[in-house]
This record gives C-alpha cells, sequence and structure tokens, in this order.
C-alpha cells in the first residue's frame, strides 16, 4: 500500500492547519517525543486543571503523518479528563495494532480513525503512535513531578 492511499482529506487538513500547532499559555507538563526512527520530533503542551486537559497544543518537526496524528489527538484530549485521554490512547493503540477493527467500537477516535490504514505499514506505525506516546508519558509522569513539589 502507498502513502498516498492514507492522505486523507483529514491528514492533509490537519497539516496545512496551524490552529494545534503552538505554545500554550501556562501549560502545567511539557514532554518531548522522539521516533529516531523518522526523525519526528514534537513537543507536547498540556495545561490540566482538576484533572482535565483544559488547554493542549504542540510544537515539532517531522513527517506528515507524526504532525497529523498529534494535531488530530490534540483536537479528542481537550476538555476530557486525563482518564478519557488515557482510554482515547489505548483504543488508538488497538487501531493501529489491528487488534480492535469494529467500527462502532472506534468511533470514540473520530478523525483518527483516517491513520486506521496505518497499520497495515509497519514502518509508519511509529510515527502515528508519537503523539500518544508522548501523551500517555505526560500524563502518568506526572505523579513523579509532583511529588518533587
Ligand atoms: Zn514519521
Amino acid at each position: 500500500m502507498g502513502l498516498e492511499q492514507i492522505y486523507s482529506e483529514i491528514l492533509s487538513e490537519h497539516n496545512n492547519s496551524k490552529r494545534n500547532k503552538h505554545h500554550i499559555d501556562n501549560p502545567t507538563t511539557v514532554l518531548k517525543g522522539v521516533n529516531p526512527s523518522c526523525g519526528d520530533e514534537i513537543e507536547l503542551e498540556l495545561r490540566e486543571r482538576d484533572g482535565v486537559i483544559e488547554d493542549a497544543a504542540f510544537t515539532g518537526i517531522g513527517c506528515a503523518i507524526s504532525q497529523a496524528s498529534t494535531s488530530i489527538m490534540i483536537d479528542l484530549i481537550k476538555g476530557k479528563t486525563k482518564e478519557e485521554a488515557i482510554e482515547l490512547s489505548k483504543l488508538f493503540f488497538g487501531m493501529i495494532k489491528n487488534e480492535i477493527t469494529d467500527e462502532d467500537q472506534l468511533e470514540p477516535l473520530d478523525e483518527a480513525i483516517a491513520l486506521k490504514d496505518i497499520s497495515h505499514m509497519p514502518a509508519r506505525v511509529k510515527c502515528a503512535v508519537l503523539a500518544w506516546h508522548t501523551l500517555e508519558n505526560a500524563v502518568e509522569g506526572e505523579h513523579a513531578a509532583n511529588h518533587e513539589h
């Protein structure tokens, strides 16, 4: 399968739009994610209040898939609780590993479903999951950071 086939409108729209690609005010978590196999680098910024991801954005460089996947993820997690965000990430990993294929089950992933066919392209999987791994680390690593204060 060629890359062209997965370049849906959704992916190119997210690549062209900069609405999620910027810095946010007063982030509570900033975490970098790197995918050396492709050269993708993102820095995820989150602002949490009372367990809810109030705002999120990212900066970074990398291939179209990594950047679009991060932008799509940010649309999905804004306004969600940390637990809901982790649930979405589990669902996304399930889709990318081709373990969850049921469309009703995948529905909460919304635009991220555009990345479903990446599961057939092992070399690109790391690009697609970079944002979600970074999110998990950001949310779960928070406890440790708070103890230091
Ligand atoms: Zn990549």
